[in-house]
């Protein structure tokens, strides 16, 4: 029987991404999605101001982002989905809810193969589904020393998505890995621009620890604020040590939300399990919900250029490049295309010397 200290534990990790869609308008209104450039409340409607009796309308640019998204991540796209409310209450909110996707989402039980550790590794996605955002709340200290929480609702409606992933992340650098390769596809395909600093493309990681021989299970534990790659596996390096300790010592690890303090490098508790928020999901009332006709899916599948992974095996191939160098080549598209357009001229010109 080994003691607790010896036992040998594992790590299982699995992501949620909120990525900001490349869209002209807003999820439900007319509105510009540019939130980050205009001067507070300009960008805004009855619709996402959320002001009574005000009808939503699908932007359907989002809906096919998604979409190319979900193929991109190799899902199924089934062929009814709807949208539902998530309800909760909060400042940056005007409605009182989301409108995001409970129970049918629009694209279903894909995968990501992603590079780590020099081998090609495969983790499941569970599904992406269209959400809008919230608000953002400006927290100042006002010349007579109050401080006050000013809200711009410029945000508020902006096309997101959800990319949920199966927990099959086993060690925070699977999960950095991961996390760049789904950024490095979301931005071949214009679906987002990935940028984690202006929150375009935001992480929260769910981890949990497990002895190897299945005699201690720990409970799930969700961080969140961290705002860039780095900060995810610092933050899942301290949570994989934090729980492991707790484990070893004959304690328990309780289901909670922690979150990151990047300046002190550890996580602490948000909330636990008790004080979950029941969202009371229902069918969005004012939306039709989408039938998707097969023809729509071929025709946007018809979109995807070549992934990254593709592209980076047939330039080790095509030009005998290294794995390391068609990697560095191929992580970000334009970069890539430069590189083969100049290898196009460079061979033409070899020609006309012969
Ligand atoms: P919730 O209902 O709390 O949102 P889900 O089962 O839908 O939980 O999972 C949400 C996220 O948590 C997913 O990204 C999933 O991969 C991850 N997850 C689920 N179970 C575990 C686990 N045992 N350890 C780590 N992550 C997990
Ligand atoms: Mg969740
Ligand atoms: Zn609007």
């Amino acid at each position: 029987m080994p003691t607790l200290t010896e036992t040998a534990f594992e790590t299982v990790i699995g992501l949620e991404v909120h990525a900001q869609l490349l869209t002209r308008s807003k999820m439900y209104c007319g509105c510009s999605a540019d939130y980050a450039s205009a001067p507070p409340n300009t960008h805004v409607c009855p619709v996402c101001l959320g002001l009574p009796g005000a009808l939503p309308v699908t932007n359907g640019a989002a809906i096919e982002l998604c979409m190319l998204t979900g193929l991109a991540l190799n899902c199924r796209i089934p062929a009814y989905c709807k949208l539902d409310r998530k309800n909760y209450v909060y400042p940056d909110l005007p409605k009182g809810y989301q409108i995001s996707q409970y129970d049918l989402p629009l694209c279903v039980e894909g995968y990501l193969e992603f590079e780590s550790g020099g081998e090609v590794r495969r983790a499941g996605i569970t599904r992406v589904h269209i959400e809008e955002d919230t608000g953002r709340l400006l927290h100042r200290t006002a010349e007579d020393g109050i401080d006050i929480s000013l809200v711009d609702l410029n945000r508020s409606g902006v096309p997101l998505m959800e990319i949920v992933g199966e927990p099959d992340l086993r060690s925070p650098e699977e999960a950095r890995d991961y996390l760049i390769a789904l950024r490095q596809i979301l931005r071949y395909i214009h679906a987002s621009s990935g940028n984690m600093e202006e929150g375009a493309f935001r992480c929260d990681a769910n981890v949990s620890t497990r002895a190897v021989d299945g005699s201690i299970v720990g409970a799930k534990v969700e961080i969140k604020n961290m705002n860039s790659f780095r900060a995810v596996e610092r933050a899942l390096r301290f949570e994989e040590q934090r729980q492991r300790d707790v484990l070893s010592n004959g304690g328990r690890v309780p289901q909670e939300t922690r979150g990151w303090i990047e300046a002190r490098g550890i996580t602490v508790s948000q909330r636990t399990k008790e004080q979950a928020h029941d969202y009371r999901y229902f069918p969005e009332p004012d939306l039709p919900p989408l039938s998707v006709n097969t023809d729509v899916v071929t025709s946007i599948k018809t979109k995807l250029p070549e992934l990254p992974i593709a592209r980076r095996e047939r330039f080790v191939t095509a030009f005998g490049l290294s794995a390391a160098e068609a990697s560095l080549l191929t992580a970000e598209q334009s970069i890539a295309d430069y590189f083969e357009a100049a290898v196009g001229r460079a061979a033409t010109i070899d020609e006309a010397k012969i």
